[in-house]
């Protein structure tokens, strides 16, 4: 539904009709097609009817959806995260991660072509330029840059950016990967914590011991808990680290002792909390996984308020 909507938005500002408009044009192109085509479809025919070429249109960072294979975008680059080397399946390369952020929101950029890390690692492209991304796949929420896309300084100014995530509020039922969202939500399940070791320098994992930047050292221990969470809509399962699972009540002591936690874990069941975090896919189960950054009790009074809003 998300992707659906922001698409109508992004062909009427084009267009100059109402979002209604487009919807209607929408509902009748479904119809005559027999309804064999998703909403989100027709709006692409309706698009390409009116000349609209949705590919070369320059988007807003939150306007750019999951599976966009074209997706042209400007922004500044407000942190430059990482270059590393990586090694997987036989196939060796670099990847550099950046986050650009618009008056819109932000984003992470992921790019693959060692020209492009090049312009990062020579200087030529650093933290605070405005950038073009021209072709970015979009794929968990990330702008990818592979060979086939391009990222150049822009002549463009943006002064005012948003550089804190942007979580939109939602309901299971309708998310998406790739989404930012705040959910208020039961926990309906809770798994044994696993324990994992960091790189004090870098915390980044570490394996046995090292680090592959720092080498050999002595490793942070860290630990993530499975939950569901269900929300009246649907059920999701959900990832939680370190301090967010302080905030469910639950000390380090108690965290890092499978029979202390174990005597505790009851507790969490029907626990109702607001959850921010991000949709990612679950490669190797293929299915949506909740990524949690940050979660908050209830504030009775706060839901008051916003009951009373809406009413
Ligand atoms: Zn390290």
């Amino acid at each position: 539904m998300e992707n659906y909507n922001k698409l109508v938005e992004r062909i009427s500002k084009i267009s100059k009709l109402t979002a209604e408009e487009i919807e209607r044009k929408v509902e009748a192109k479904k119809a005559k097609l027999s309804g064999l085509i998703s909403k989100e479809g027709a709006a692409q025919i309706v698009a390409a009817e009116m000349g609209i070429n949705l590919d070369m249109e320059r988007l807003k960072l939150s306007e750019i959806f999951q599976g966009m294979k074209r997706a042209n975008v400007v922004g500044k680059i407000i942190d430059v995260l990482s270059i590393r080397e990586y090694n997987k399946n036989g196939r060796a390369g670099k990847v550099a991660n950046l986050r650009i952020a618009d008056d819109s929101g932000n984003a992470r950029v992921v790019l693959w072509d060692t020209n492009h890390i090049g312009l990062i690692e020579q200087g030529k492209i650093k933290k605070g330029d405005v950038v073009e991304l021209v072709n970015a796949n979009v794929r968990n929420g990330e702008l990818h840059l592979s060979s086939f896309s391009d990222i150049k300084i822009s002549s463009e100014q943006i002064d005012a950016v948003v550089s804190e995530k942007v979580f939109e509020t939602g309901k299971l039922k309708d998310a998406k990967v790739g989404q930012n969202v705040r959910i208020r939500a039961i926990i309906v399940q809770a798994f044994e914590p696993r324990y994992f070791e960091v790189c004090p320098e870098c915390k980044k994992r570490a394996l046995e011991g090292e680090c592959k930047t720092h080498g050999k050292v002595e490793p942070l221990k860290r630990a993530l808990l499975n939950i569901v969470l269900d929300d009246g809509t649907s059920t999701i399962r959900s990832v939680l680290f370190g301090e967010n699972i302080n905030k469910l009540g639950f000390t380090d002591e108690e965290i890092f002792s499978l029979e202390k936690f174990a005597e505790k874990r009851g507790y969490l069941l029907g626990e109702e909390r607001i959850f921010y975090g991000n949709m990612r896919n679950n490669a190797l189960y293929n299915t949506m996984e909740f990524n949690i950054d940050n979660l908050e009790g209830i504030d009775i009074d706060a839901l008051i308020k916003e009951i009373e809003v809406k009413v």
